[in-house]
């Protein structure tokens, strides 16, 4: 049954939390795992880094020697890459960045400080001991946790897996999704432009918003608003996906298809109004484990209720520890005029200035507008019974890389 009660944000957060089914895991190599989330807890299995090493070209030295002397004989060499011999008390090992401290030697002194005199090195002072070595083990034992069940791999994760010599790691499955998009007024974008049609513009940007987040997405032929064709259509999209996500034809129009379409196809409708400006229409159901999204058509409303609900929903069914995007605080530059009753996400610049973070609203805020969003890089939230929100107020702030815009 079609709950047609509103529901708030959080609410609708909530339930959508509770709709994700966790989705298996697979084993991919480092490369394929970029924008993928971790399906296991990650151990050093030896200490990072393995052995000493120097950090600076330069001398290696013990320096209680250069207590008694500052001139040293330089007796032999490390590089990178190579094992060193240990030192001799009283000499100097010439040393390179990332060599391994020869066995004896504790200090390295940059070679900027250092006078060569043939084949002995005259230093400039007595160095600090233990200067420019990085330590085995500095950043991590082995046995260390290194990187959690449930992080979100971006490329540091990846060179931290790396480091920690692992060729492969195991994700949470791809989740693969189904998009339809509905209208008689769609084209091609290039295609002739016949009266009253408009090229599709949703379909590109919301696959490639949920490409960023792992999942596969297959794009179906867009359907006209037709009952037989959008139910045939939704069927082929519920077949084999874990999600389904659809754009427009889901409000209460008569040529609004999507919904009675989707309960035609045998899935049961969670919701359908949330209260948040915007993307008020917005269908969620199930069937069996296949989830169904109907979003609204206009690109503005659709691409904010992708970033607001259906990017956090694929989060979380690769069991993301932070599916939710957080946001920042940031003052506002200008007052807002509002009608009170929805939570808004405006279309805003996000920037700063030494007085800490700042946002603007953009002036035009029609859910039609595919330019603004475009022109925008954070959504600017407007408290639900907010009338004016004044100059200066401290706002919450979603910037498009968190919402996957
Ligand atoms: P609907 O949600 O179907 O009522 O559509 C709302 C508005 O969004 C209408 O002006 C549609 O023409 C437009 N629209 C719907 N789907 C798309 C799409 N895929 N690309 C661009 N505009 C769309
Ligand atoms: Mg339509």
């Amino acid at each position: 049954m079609v709950r047609s009660r509103m529901l708030d944000f959080a609410e609708a957060q909530a339930r959508l939390l509770a709709l994700a089914n966790p989705l298996g895991a697979e084993r991919v190599t480092l490369a394929d795992a970029v924008g993928r989330v971790l399906a296991e807890d990650v151990r050093a299995t030896a200490d990072v880094p393995a052995f000493d090493a120097s950090i600076m070209d330069g001398y290696a030295v013990r320096a209680a020697d250069l207590e008694k002397a500052l001139s040293l004989p330089v007796a032999g060499e490390s590089r990178a890459g190579a094992p060193s011999p240990p030192i001799t008390p009283g000499t100097a090992f010439r040393i390179f960045t990332g060599a391994p401290m020869p066995d004896g030697a504790d200090t390295v002194v940059m070679q900027e400080e250092v006078r060569r005199e043939g084949d002995v090195a005259v230093f400039a002072k007595v160095p600090k001991p233990g200067a420019f070595v990085r330590r085995r083990a500095d950043d991590l034992r082995a046995g260390d946790v290194v990187l959690a069940r449930g992080t979100r791999l971006g490329p540091p994760h990846l060179a931290l897996l790396a480091s920690v010599d692992r060729p492969t790691v195991g994700i949470a499955r791809s989740p693969s999704v189904a998009l339809l998009a509905t209208g008689d007024e769609l084209r091609e974008p290039g295609s002739e432009p016949r009266p009253g049609t408009i090229p599709e513009s949703n379909g590109l940007a919301l696959a490639a918003m949920m490409r960023g987040v792992g999942a596969r997405v297959r794009i179906l032929p867009k359907v006209r608003d037709d009952a037989t064709a959008t139910r045939e259509a939704v069927e082929a999209g519920l077949d084999g996906a874990d999600v389904l996500v659809t754009v427009g034809g889901v409000s209460v129009g008569d040529h609004d298809l999507v919904r009675p379409a989707l309960e035609a196809a045998g899935v049961v409708l969670d919701f359908w109004r949330v209260a948040i400006k915007p993307g008020k229409p917005l269908a969620i159901g199930t069937r069996a484990r296949t989830l169904a999204l109907g979003l609204p058509g206009n690109p503005a409303s659709a691409m904010v209720t992708c970033a607001l609900f259906v990017i956090p929903l694929l989060r979380a069914m690769q069991g993301d520890r932070r599916p939710f995007p957080t946001p920042v605080r940031a003052r506002l530059t200008k007052a807002v005029e509002r009608a009170p009753g929805r939570l808004e996400f405006a279309r805003a610049l996000l920037g700063g200035d030494e007085r800490g973070a700042l946002v603007e609203p953009l002036t035009h805020q029609a859910s039609g507008a595919a330019w603004n969003v475009a022109m925008a890089n954070a959504l600017a939230v407007w408290p639900k019974d907010a009338a004016r929100v004044e100059a200066g107020t401290l706002v919450d702030v979603y910037p498009f890389g968190e919402l996957g815009l």
